[in-house]
Formats: structure tokens, C-alpha cells, sequence
């Protein structure tokens, strides 16, 4: 019997070659996203942001870092904030079980797409009706 055929959430199977190149392009995408924000801010901003990335890790939980982030006043990187707080958000998540899972249907998604885009929650056939069903243009590439 094959994982698809449980209809079930699975477990995911990737081999550590695997997580190790979905983990290291999710580094350097955030290592990209944060010099962007980080350029796109004023100096008084970047005080902010640097006291918000200073926190990292330790109990500091996901919530915690949204609300920060929300606290910064930079509208016009709403988007780059939110990629930021999505990946941040897959780094946790990453050495959980149920990373990889698309949270819809509980397949595993393909390391490719992860590859493309480490913060994917949803599989290919789930994140189309998603979108569909969201009006499309919300999320952007996520
Ligand atoms: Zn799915």
C-alpha cells in the first residue's frame, strides 16, 4: 500500500538530502528577504527590526514575532514582512513531522516545490483551489 492510498495525514518522508537542500534554500531566501527589508527601511525602523531579529530564537514564539513585525510601521513592505514572518515560520517548522505536509489534504508535498518555496504549506492541487477560493491575487507566490 502505497503512503497516497491512507487518505490520512502521513508522515513525512523526505531523506536528509532532501531537507538539507529544502533548508539551505530556505536560509538563503531569508537571508535575501531580511537585506531587502532591511534596505527598504528607516533608520529608526531598522532599530526596530534588528530588535525583533535579536530576540530570534529562544521562547520568542510565532505569535510573538508577528505581533512585532505588525508593530513595525512599514506598510510598503507589508508583503516582504509577511514572506519574512511565513518563512520564519517554515524554519520552525522545519524539523516537525509534519513539515512538508500540505495542511488541506495531509500529502506530502514534493521537495521541488519546497525547494521553490520553503514557507508552501499546501501541495500544487490544494494551494490552485486555495487561491481560486481566495480570489487568487492575496497571497501572492506563497
Ligand atoms: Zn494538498
Amino acid at each position: 500500500m502505497s503512503i497516497w492510498q491512507q487518505g490520512k495525514r502521513v508522515m513525512r518522508h523526505y531523506s536528509k538530502q532532501d531537507m538539507q537542500t529544502v533548508r539551505d534554500a530556505l536560509a538563503s531566501r531569508l537571508a535575501d528577504l531580511t537585506a531587502h527589508i532591511r534596505d527598504g527601511l528607516s533608520e529608526s525602523e531598522q532599530n526596530q527590526f534588528n530588535a525583533i531579529l535579536g530576540r530570534g530564537t529562544g521562547d520568542s514564539s510565532d505569535e510573538a514575532l508577528a505581533v512585532s513585525l505588525g508593530d513595525l510601521s512599514a506598510a510598503r513592505l507589508d508583503l516582504d514582512i509577511r514572506q519574512w514572518q511565513a518563512l520564519k515560520a517554515a524554519e520552525q517548522r522545519l524539523d516537525g513531522s509534519e513539515f512538508g505536509v500540505c495542511v488541506e489534504c495531509g500529502k506530502a508535498i514534493p521537495v521541488a516545490r519546497l525547494v521553490a518555496n520553503p514557507a508552501a504549506e499546501r501541495c500544487i492541487e490544494c494551494q490552485s483551489a486555495y487561491e481560486r477560493s481566495h480570489g487568487g491575487q492575496a497571497h501572492g507566490s506563497l
